[in-house]
């Protein structure tokens, strides 16, 4: 399914709109991402660029190692990462995924009707770690905040959550989306 892209992306190209070195940085990425005829090449390329980006400023980031905040809240995706996902590893909590899936219908993915541990991804382990780190989802590597991470627990969802500005790391996201136009939460592909 085609929904819209995530904030922080299209945050991203909106800015793009009126910078021009962001619009070259644009332009290369869009140029360098159709030069791979190799699906899972071009995964490999656009991961580790974006973890390159993301490491350029992660010092201004608050996020702690073991938090795992963001975990609980819908997770949005291309298809091509879903399906590498699916090919190398086993859901975390088949359990919460029936719960997810079961609430589909009622609100599209969102969980937001759900109890707070039912919202968990199904890829997050007991112990509070990512199951799939080393092929998480584009959106879980631009994820970082520099305001305090107790604001991005679920209950605190009235408190401002500050974003670390991530803007060519979500560009060369967004960019990677354009030719993978099937983008939904994880539930719904699974
Ligand atoms: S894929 Fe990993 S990092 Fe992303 S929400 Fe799920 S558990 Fe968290």
């Amino acid at each position: 399914m085609k929904r819209s892209l995530p904030f922080v992306v299209r945050q991203a190209q909106l800015m793009a709109r009126t910078d021009s070195s962001l619009k070259k940085f644009l332009y290369e990425s869009l140029k360098k991402i159709s030069s791979f005829s190799d699906e899972a090449e071009k995964l490999k390329w656009i991961h580790s660029q974006v973890d390159i980006l993301i490491t350029q400023s992660s010092n201004e980031s608050k996020c702690q190692k073991g938090c795992h905040h963001c975990c609980y809240h819908p997770i949005q995706l291309s298809h091509i990462e879903i399906n590498n996902i699916k090919e190398k590893y086993l859901i975390s909590n088949p359990d919460r995924l029936k719960v997810q899936k079961a609430n589909i219908d009622k609100d599209d993915g969102l969980n937001s009707s759900l109890e707070y541990k039912d919202r968990a991804c199904v890829y997050l382990n007991n112990t509070g770690t990512c199951s799939i780190y080393e092929d998480r989802p584009l959106i879980c590597r631009l994820t970082h905040v520099q305001s305090n991470p107790e604001y991005c627990h679920w209950e605190n969802k009235d408190r401002p959550i500050e974003h670390l500005p991530v803007t060519k790391a979500a560009l060369l996201v967004g960019a990677f989306y354009m030719g993978h136009s099937e983008i939904d939460f994880i539930p719904n592909f699974l």
